[in-house]
């Protein structure tokens, strides 16, 4: 009797189909059948660029692993493991890659030394919000080129968290004007930190759980990370006088979930799409979370921590902007690849912004006025 014969005949549950099948031979493996799906089990690992559970950030890849488990009734088991635990913060993207772990969850800018136009999928200064991310990975064929240029990686790419419009970050010193980013040491990933570069400025790249040591010990002047949540967590107020807003530099950055193709490609096709839907799960509620904290979490830093919160200056915000363009324009002109990432981008922008000028803009106007 043949194996599909044999498993209609045994019965309708998973269960005692698993038992029939667990007592025929090797031998008899052919193409992947329904029943033996069923019985896949998967033990996986995720890295990340994070701190073990921290706020937002390691609790949405905590969370994301801990759905796939559930979603998959415990065929795939994620276990999550926080920066520096098995590989340091940024060579995950490195791990994931060569399989040392089946998943990683970071951010695409981070790997901009591999390909600078990585950048698009996680933040553009002055570039799409959360929603407009969304918007553009999802239907606006975004995706499709995140796709494409990871797959020379061995990676199989996911949206899977938005910090929403973050803060622009903590400074020992005023920035009153343009002159004042010169000399400025700053903690700033991805294209930002290549603008303050322009602007006359010291970007330099930490994980997050350096950063408080690295501005209390006067090694940096200024450093961004995310938002009030994840910035009263680390207790960044404690080292800092001003907070600066807004976070031009990130103004809805994409997390991400990077799944090596091979182990991807071993699923059946259910857990392939357990797992991006998962993805897109934690997409969605990790960008709710931040809605919903970052607010609480910036009264308990002005009106119990006394922060200083101070706007950017006009004329700084417009310099930052007009060097952003520059630098954004460049990017377009590294390779064919790059320039098709930064033309969807750019043309999705100015599509995206004129509608949302007569409705977010225009509704949070009135709101306020
Ligand atoms: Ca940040």
């Amino acid at each position: 009797m043949k194996r599909r014969d044999f498993i209609k005949t045994a019965g309708s549950g998973s269960l005692i189909m698993g038992t029939v099948l667990a007592g025929c031979s090797n031998s008899e493996q052919g193409g992947v059948t329904k029943a033996q799906q069923t019985r896949e089990r998967h033990e996986w690992k995720m890295v990340t660029t994070w701190p073990k559970n921290f706020p937002g950030l390691g609790t949405g890849a905590e969370f994301l692993a801990d759905l796939i488990g559930k979603m998959s009734d415990g065929r795939i088991k994620v276990k999550v493991y926080g920066a520096g635990e098995l590989v340091p913060a940024f060579e995950i993207f490195d791990a994931v890659s060569q399989g040392v772990a089946e998943m990683g969850h970071g951010a695409a800018y981070y790997w901009k030394g591999k390909n600078a136009a990585l950048q698009f999928f996680a933040s553009v200064p002055f570039g799409l919000t959360g929603m407009e991310m969304n918007a553009w990975l999802y239907h606006g064929g975004g995706m499709a080129l995140w796709r494409e240029a990871y797959e020379p990686f061995g990676l199989v790419p996911a949206a899977a968290g938005n910090t929403g419009v973050q803060m622009g970050g903590w400074f020992n010193k005023e920035i009153n004007s343009v002159d004042d980013l010169k000399g400025l040491k700053m903690r700033i990933p991805g294209i930002g930190g290549e603008v303050l570069n322009r602007a006359g400025g010291t970007p330099v790249n930490l994980p997050g759980g350096e950063l408080f040591t690295a501005l209390q010990t006067g090694a940096i002047d200024a450093t961004e990370w995310v938002g009030p949540y994840n910035d009263l967590a680390f207790g960044l107020y404690q080292a800092a006088k001003y907070y600066y807003y807004p976070g031009w530099h990130e103004p809805g950055t994409t997390l991400e979930c990077m799944v090596n193709k091979k182990a991807f490609d071993d699923l059946a096709d259910d857990l392939k799409s357990i797992v991006l839907n998962a993805c897109r799960v934690a997409n969605q509620d990790m960008l709710a979370e931040y809605t919903a904290r970052n607010n609480d979490a910036l009264q308990t830093l002005l009106h119990k921590h006394n922060v200083d919160m101070r706007r950017f200056p006009v004329e700084v915000l417009e310099k930052l902007r007009s060097l952003s363009e520059e630098i954004v324009s460049q990017l377009a002109e590294q390779d064919p690849l790059a320039k098709r990432i930064h033309d969807s981008y750019h043309k999705f922008g100015l599509k995206v912004s004129k509608w949302h000028d007569i409705s977010e803009r225009a509704y949070l106007n009135a709101r306020s006025s």
